[in-house]
């Protein structure tokens, strides 16, 4: 990593802070040529994986538009935009750990419904009526009285 002052490219990491659940790093760089001090931030690659959908046309996952059908799900909900990255990245390690280049819309809307579902009851149920689109009634109504249980 170069300097943004000067650009000489010798720069010494002075302090590495682990954040964002571990998903990210944030580094004290020093320049060893005119001392200025700057932080760098470093963060898990975005993933390169293909979504196939139900009609079996495949597009490249999109942390946006994941982003926006949560977001949408969350609507009036109260939460931090800290703790909705951290939703975000822990729905994109469980795609992560699947080690595939193609992911069903399927299982990946299983894998948001169950990080949902650990976030907010609310967004879950929002989330999973329009993703099973009430296909099977009655697993779902068996699902929300569970929740009730749990309460
Ligand atoms: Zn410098």
């Amino acid at each position: 990593m170069q300097c943004p002052l000067c650009l000489k490219k010798d720069t010494k990491v002075l302090d590495s802070r682990l954040i964002a659940d571990g998903f990210a790093v944030r580094r004290r760089r020093e320049c060893q040529d005119c001392s200025f001090r700057f932080s760098t931030y470093e963060e898990m690659e975005i993933l390169n994986i293909s979504v196939v959908k139900r009609d079996g046309r495949s597009e490249n996952y999109s942390r946006e538009k994941m982003a926006r059908g949560i977001e949408k799900a969350l609507e009036k909900r109260s939460y931090t935009s800290d703790d909705f990255k951290k939703l975000l990245n822990r729905i994109e390690r469980d795609i992560q750990k699947l080690r595939r280049d193609e992911i069903t819309s399927n299982k990946l809307g299983e894998i948001v419904i169950k990080q949902l579902k650990k976030f907010d009851k609310v967004a879950y149920i929002r989330f999973a009526s329009v993703y099973y689109s009430f296909e099977d009634v009655k697993s779902f109504t068996r699902e929300i009285k569970n929740l009730k249980i749990k309460k």
